[in-house]
């Protein structure tokens, strides 16, 4: 199969919806195939989330590029990404920041993102098993926060990990669908935006879902 064409397709596809050229070229750059699972590589760049085993999936192209355009990321910036899952989405922030630090879970897919971005050659790329404690303090406070699993409300423990003018991106709602929150911390009201319904799979720690 020819990856470059059908990812060329997706990013023309995507550019109907997403005006932000700085996001469609980082997304223009990195091969998808490498992290879905083998038997799904045909389906790498169709609109469409994937399962990475563990009952968890790599959000649909649309909604990553959405929630990456949404940070508004210059390059200068440390981002927060909660949700590792393949590490795709820590790929494109680490194109378009910093520094990226970002934290999942389950132990298995902490080592399979680290493995494919190392290599890759990401250099700027931190990979943090958490789950209990939400995000990683250690490292507050982030310009930008990404939730890639959808929470019951936005946690303030995350919150307190971003800066004043800081964006965060998080869906929030029930534990099966839910609206795409954008929130701009300010000193005394949060701006906050809904940028539309979405479906996560759940964020599970305090302040969020219960294993089940
Ligand atoms: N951003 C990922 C997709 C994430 S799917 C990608 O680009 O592939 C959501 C991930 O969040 C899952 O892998 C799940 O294990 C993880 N997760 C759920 N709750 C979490 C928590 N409290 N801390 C860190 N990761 C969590």
């Amino acid at each position: 199969m020819d990856f470059t064409a059908a990812r060329a397709r997706l990013i023309r596809q995507l550019s109907t919806e997403i005006s932000d050229e700085l996001v469609l070229a980082a997304m223009a750059r990195i091969p998808r195939e490498r992290f879905v699972s083998p038997g799904e590589q045909q389906l790498a760049y169709e609109d469409t989330p994937l399962s990475i085993g563990l009952g968890q999936t790599i959000s649909q192209p649309f909604i990553i590029a959405l929630m990456t355009e949404a940070l508004a990321l210059t390059g200068n910036e440390k981002v927060l990404e909660i949700g590792t899952g393949s590490g795709y989405q820590a790929a494109i922030l680490a194109e378009l920041a910093h520094r990226v630090i970002t934290t999942e879970r389950h132990l298995q897919l902490v080592k399979s993102a680290q493995k494919v971005l190392d290599s890759l050659g990401y250099t700027n790329i931190e990979v943090h098993l958490a789950e209990e404690t939400l995000g990683w303090p250690e490292e507050a406070p982030y310009d930008a926060i990404i939730v890639t699993a959808a929470a019951p409300r936005v946690p303030a423990d995350l919150l307190a990990q971003l800066i004043v003018g800081g964006r965060m991106v998080i869906p929030v709602g029930s534990r099966y669908t839910q609206e795409l929150y954008k929130i701009t911390k300010r000193q005394r009201k949060n701006i906050v935006q809904n940028l539309g319904g979405c479906r996560f799979v759940p964020l599970i720690g305090k302040d969020a879902w219960e294993k089940t």
